[in-house]
């Protein structure tokens, strides 16, 4: 048996990088389950801040029904299931009324409907402005899609609205520069943002003003359309004052491209949200009069920085702004993902440092010879492994013969120590 490695084309791997590849997903659905166990159904939480949600397509085809982690597993063991990730301000769905005869096996007694929680085309399984399911059947590679933190939908980076996926700020491997991203039917609904300076966003090399203004209408009719005085530096009003009607018909406004854009993101520090201590004051950070002087701006997908939250205004009149648009999430610290992931690596160290905990007592329990005979006994079958994987030509299966050599091999050393 040749030991070293024949380049036949075949990925092998090592059993390190095996261990840590099952580390990775282990810490990925981890962070995905925020730390939920997965035993008891989370209605009783009632609408909770996030949590890893899962749609039933056996159940409820229609797309119209979420179920918790648990539900998904002991309810809708072996149906059709979507995985969701997370989303906000969601209550289970499991055996409700949309679920007609089938009753939940964890938490029976529930309301007929949450009438809070949204459903978009997700809980059918379809994602992005393509409404395509994710894997995509027709696609011979998938590429990973990007969350908007506002609708929570997923899109491909090829969907979004740019005309090059370069504009994503990300660094050399690849790692997103940007704590969070708002799709462009979303952008509509916060354009007040861009009275915030450059802090605010996550530093790419160009940004373009996009062509897709569709959805602004509704949302910003009732803003007058003049910028104001105090924000010379963002930019993205320094040129014209767009008007509610060149929205529609100008999908290329000049007040994009004229100013300098969000295209430095450290040029201008100023006082803006830079300054901590702002942000419990009463007084609003963007100036007087600005919550009625929003600019109307065309749509275009938004990269913000990391923490972007942190710096949003919390002053009354932005606070009032925020309910009324149904964004006032945007303010709560346990709804960002960041925050979220935070507490599940958390609940993961503990998760694992008990675990560690109890092995360790096991061995307490034992006498000292005893204890040595199981570590030694580890200590051989770790050995004699190795070895085993050191002389194995990796182009080979590994067969139940093998597997049996090494237990025999690990019997004899056994008799020759006693
Ligand atoms: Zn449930
Ligand atoms: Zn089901
Ligand atoms: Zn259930
Ligand atoms: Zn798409
Ligand atoms: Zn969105
Ligand atoms: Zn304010």
């Amino acid at each position: 048996m040749a030991s070293e490695t024949v380049d036949d084309g075949e990925q092998t791997i090592t059993i390190k990088e095996y261990l840590n590849e099952v580390e990775e997903e282990e810490l990925e659905a981890d962070l995905v389950l925020g730390g939920d166990e997965g035993k008891e159904c989370t209605y009783t939480k009632g609408y909770m801040k996030r949590q890893a949600i899962f749609s039933c397509l056996t159940c409820t085809p229609e797309g119209n029904a979420g179920v918790c982690t648990a539900c998904s597993l002991s309810c809708h063991d072996s149906h059709e299931i979507v995985e969701l990730w997370t989303k906000r301000n969601f209550k289970c769905d499991c055996g409700n009324s949309k679920f007609g005869e089938f009753f939940c096996k964890l938490f029976p007694s529930k309301d007929v409907e949450n009438v809070d929680n949204l459903y978009n085309h997700n809980f059918k399984g379809l994602y992005c402005t393509c409404n395509r399911p994710y894997p995509d059947p027709d696609v011979e590679e998938q590429v990973e899609m990007i969350q908007c933190c506002m609708c929570e939908d997923w899109f491909h980076e090829e969907h979004i609205g740019l005309e090059s996926s370069n504009e994503i700020p990300r660094d050399e491997e690849g790692e997103p520069l940007y704590e969070d991203f708002i799709c462009n039917a979303c952008s509509a609904v916060c354009s007040f943002l861009s009275l915030y300076p450059p802090t605010m966003w996550a530093a790419v090399v160009q940004h373009s003003g996009s062509t897709n203004t569709k959805k602004d209408k509704d949302v910003m009719q009732d803003i007058p359309s003049a910028c104001g005085s105090e924000k010379p530096e963002n930019g993205i009003c320094s040129g014209s004052s767009p008007k509610k009607d060149d929205l529609m018909a100008d999908t290329k406004s000049e007040s994009l491209s004229g100013g300098k854009g969000f295209d430095t993101g450290e040029s201008s520090e100023k006082k803006v949200g830079s300054n901590k201590d702002d942000i419990s004051h009463t007084k609003c950070l963007l100036g007087e009069n600005l919550v009625s002087d929003i600019p109307i701006l065309p749509s275009k997908p938004l990269f913000l920085s990391k923490n972007w939250r942190d710096i949003l205004c919390r002053c009354e009149k932005c606070l009032d702004m925020y309910n009324q648009k149904h964004i006032g999430y945007l303010v709560d610290k346990e709804d960002s993902i960041a925050e979220y992931e935070k507490t599940a690596k958390q609940k993961r160290e503990e998760k694992l440092q008990q675990q560690e905990g109890s092995e360790l007592s096991f061995l307490d329990k034992l006498g000292h010879v005893e204890k040595m005979e199981i570590l030694n006994g580890i200590a051989d079958m770790k050995d004699e492994f190795r070895t085993f994987l050191e002389s194995f030509d990796p182009s080979n299966a590994v067969t139940s013969a093998d597997v049996h050599q090494i237990f025999e091999n690990l019997a004899k050393k056994r008799r020759r120590v006693e």
